[in-house]
């Protein structure tokens, strides 16, 4: 653990005074931000509010084992802009509880907070207020508000048989940086270290670096979903918080649909394919499976062509089709590539 004093040294009112010294500062329609009972903003005319939460609970959802703070405080504010994305709504605002124990270093919230403010910068999000309180371990959740006009946004619920299902860019990555973390390897400052004495092939380090970045520092799509929302081409959106299997079986159920995934049509880069065999996994498992790559998954009855250059136009990367709606009763199914079938089953569930 990182020394210098700890956050019992300082206290929650230190480390409030502490908080608002460093943080940066805000924008005008942020009339009341830290500080008050409460934040006030002045909402833009005509747009409806978009409201989310998520929680990292240490030795859960991360390990300071291979997580720098920075990282944890970066994904934590990632995670509800994802969402926030999927509905197609830009984020705005984000508000940020943080329970942790009195041992704490100061330093480690620091870290914290130079992740959650520099993600916040990046997507043009104002940190407007938070609560801290002691906990056994550290617990980071991120409530994020965006604004987006209702009838644009995006529902898991619109998908219809017969509509073509996309992805906006490779998974398993993260999975993939996941297993890395876990067997040992490490990326501290972009250098790639394996455990004592172990060799690294330049070429495995490259995607040793991309999957484990990947995995501690992962990009929402919320800019991408937006363009998907506003051109009404997507009639359903996801975000693959939790893998392919488990968010498509979600979006299917609030459709009322089946789906119908193609194994040799879902994008795995060459990166998770060498960590994969370096850690012995299957990279499909990890790309059906393995989440927290914060793509978008979205349905669309829209022409391939329309879809691509909608995105590619504004500069993101080309989507990718992994297969289509079904009628209800035929339920979820990957077909393999030599046209076997075999149910799609489910990802990662809290609780199991
Ligand atoms: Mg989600």
């Amino acid at each position: 653990m990182a020394g210098g004093p700890t956050v019992r040294a300082l206290g929650e009112f230190g480390l409030l005074r502490r908080l608002r010294a460093k943080a940066p500062p805000l924008p005008p329609e942020v009339l009341v931000g830290m500080g008050d009972d409460a934040a006030i903003m002045q909402p833009s005319p005509g747009l409806a509010l978009v409201a989310t939460v998520d929680v990292l609970v240490e030795g859960k959802d991360f390990r300071w084992e291979w997580c720098p703070a920075e990282a944890v405080g970066h994904k934590g504010l990632t995670v509800s802009l994802s969402d926030v994305g999927a509905m197609g709504a830009i984020p705005k605002y984000a508000l940020v509880t943080l329970g942790l124990p009195a041992r704490t270093p100061v330093k480690r919230v620091d870290g914290l907070y130079r992740g959650i403010w520099g993600a916040a910068e990046a997507a043009g999000v104002a940190v407007v207020g938070g609560d801290l309180s002691e906990a056994p371990r550290l617990i980071l959740g991120v409530t994020v508000i965006g604004e987006g006009e209702a009838h644009h946004l995006v529902r898991r619920s619109g998908a219809k048989a017969g509509e073509t299902i996309w992805v906006t860019g490779h998974l398993g990555r993260a999975a993939a940086g996941l297993c890395a973390l876990k067997a040992g390897y490490r990326v501290e400052r972009s250098a790639v270290k394996g455990r004592r004495g172990t060799h690294i092939p330049p070429k495995t380090r490259k995607a040793l670096r991309e999957t484990m970045q990947a995995q501690l520092y992962p990009s929402a799509r919320y800019r991408e979903g937006r363009v998907l929302a506003e051109t009404g081409i997507a009639t359903a959106m996801i975000d693959l918080s939790d893998g392919l299997a488990s968010d498509l079986t979600r979006l299917a159920e609030e459709s009322g649909v089946g789906a119908r995934i193609f194994a040799d049509r879902i994008p795995v880069d060459p990166s998770t394919r060498q960590v994969a065999e370096l850690v012995g996994r299957d990279p499909l498992r990890l790309a059906l499976g393995g989440g927290e790559d914060f793509e978008l998954l979205f349905t669309s009855g829209a022409p391939s062509a329309t879809i691509e250059e909608a995105l590619v136009r504004k500069g993101f990367a080309r989507p990718h089709a992994v297969g289509e709606i079904r009628p209800a009763d035929e339920g979820l199914t990957l077909v393999g590539p030599r046209g076997r079938r075999e149910p799609l089953g489910r990802g990662f569930e809290h609780f199991r």
